[in-house]
């Protein structure tokens, strides 16, 4: 199984320096827990890859977008990928900078475009003609300049989960070469529109680092190729994308993702913009819960636990492993279980055949959740979300309070 920010010492289980089942104790379950050190560690490993680009980092705020931990990524200097008026709104709330936002996503509405106008953001990812069109006219009303990529397609296979696969030529993002070149010759007819960059981002859970080639030399051919046009293009956003090792995966590490992309740029005056989501925060998170049945049957055994797929999606959706431990010491029998949530769903599940030793009452703990964890939960079954707990150190900080019933009916009302 792949490193964990869970350790053990002496037969206790830790996160930083505070034991696992303290925390559990005080804050109960089912509960997201995170580690400040590694979420800083693995931003600066990141950077630090990249110094040769000196690249501005944009974390994918759609990944974890809980305020506390994009103010931890904006205090270490990150800008962000954002995909909604919300997501920029979030940003503001962590004292992020707008400056340093990238807009994303096909859907962007009237409201959306003007407030990031507005924020002064750093650049549009424009994925169409019509947001094009949209973008220029509501700049023009609010009498400024907005700043934009187009967010090219490069038809390449991220050999990922189809799901989460984006840049084929068949998905609904971005636009193929040949458009984005009529859509850069539109722009600069556009008074209200300032070319700056181009972009794209071709898939989630990238393990492999041919993908990432084969498209950014893709885009830097396209770069010289309007260069050729009278277009010059400033930024080069490569997008989101690298993968982490939830089981037996080999990602390409954060220096082979990153000397791979400076030898494709070469010495081309290019600012690099990178969006990652997963790769910086995944391994940061943990989702505790509690043990609450074991329900042995005659072909299968069940561990029936106090979190569900309400609170982690990823495996029902994408049928995506996490481990999974128990953070008690005893010595019950191994057995294989399926470890499943209480929701009237059959794919609210964690885990499949997972060998473990355990008994009714322990404190399971799913790893690697940081990423597309808490920020994909929901109310489903009318269960109220977990808390999210933020150790720093020897410290618990509560950075999301437990949702109560008041949080679930919220705006509804009944006729009068
Ligand atoms: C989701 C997304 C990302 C982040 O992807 P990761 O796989 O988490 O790195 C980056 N850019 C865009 C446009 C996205 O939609």
């Amino acid at each position: 199984m792949s490193q964990s920010m869970i350790y053990s010492n002496k037969g206790a289980f830790f996160i930083e320096n505070v034991p696992v089942i303290q925390i559990a104790e005080d804050y109960g379950t089912p509960a997201y827990v995170y580690s400040k050190k590694i979420i800083e560690n693995t931003y600066t490993i990141f950077k630090e890859s990249f110094h040769k680009l000196d690249p501005l980092i944009c974390f994918a705020v759609k990944a974890n977008s809980n305020i506390a931990i994009l103010n931890l990524l904006a205090r270490h200097g990150a800008g962000f990928d954002i995909v909604s008026g919300g997501e920029l709104k979030r940003i503001i709330a962590a004292k992020g900078d707008p400056k340093k936002v990238v807009f994303s996503g096909i859907g962007k509405s009237i409201e959306e475009i003007g407030l990031a106008i507005s924020h002064n953001i750093l650049a549009f990812n424009v994925e169409s003609e019509g947001e094009l069109y949209r973008i220029q006219s509501v700049a023009k009303s609010l009498n400024k300049k907005a700043a934009i990529s187009i967010r090219v397609n490069p038809n390449v296979d991220a050999k990922t989960h189809p799901y989460i696969s984006t840049g084929l030529k068949d998905n609904k993002f971005g636009v193929d070469e040949n458009q984005s070149i009529k859509l850069y010759q539109l722009a600069k007819d556009m008074d209200s529109i300032d070319i700056k960059g181009i972009d794209c981002h071709i898939g989630s859970q990238i393990t492999e680092i041919e993908p990432f080639i084969d498209s950014t030399k893709k885009l830097v051919s396209l770069i010289d190729h309007l260069k050729t046009l009278g277009i010059n293009i400033e930024h080069f956003d490569i997008g989101g994308g690298l993968g982490i090792n939830y089981k037996d995966e080999s990602p390409p590490s954060f220096t082979d993702y990153a000397v791979a992309i400076d030898q494709i740029i070469g010495n081309r005056k290019l600012k690099v913009i990178l969006e990652p989501g997963r790769s910086l925060i995944g391994k940061a998170g943990a989702l505790l819960t509690n043990l609450e049945y074991i329900k042995e049957g005659s072909s299968k055994n069940f561990a029936i636990v106090d979190a569900a797929m309400n609170d982690l999606m990823r495996p029902s959706l994408y049928d995506a492993y996490h481990g999974i431990i128990n953070l008690n010491t005893h010595q019950s029998e191994q057995k294989e279980y399926d470890i499943v949530g209480p929701v009237c769903e059959t794919g609210d599940f964690f885990g499949k055949k997972r060998l473990l030793s355990i008994k009714d009452g322990d404190l399971l703990a799913v790893l690697d959740v940081g990423a597309y964890g808490m920020s994909m939960s929901s109310n489903y079954n009318s269960r109220p979300r977990a808390i999210e707990l933020l150790i720093d150190n020897n410290k618990v900080h509560v950075i999301r309070e437990r949702e109560t019933f008041d949080h679930l009916i919220m705006g509804e009302s009944i006729l009068p």
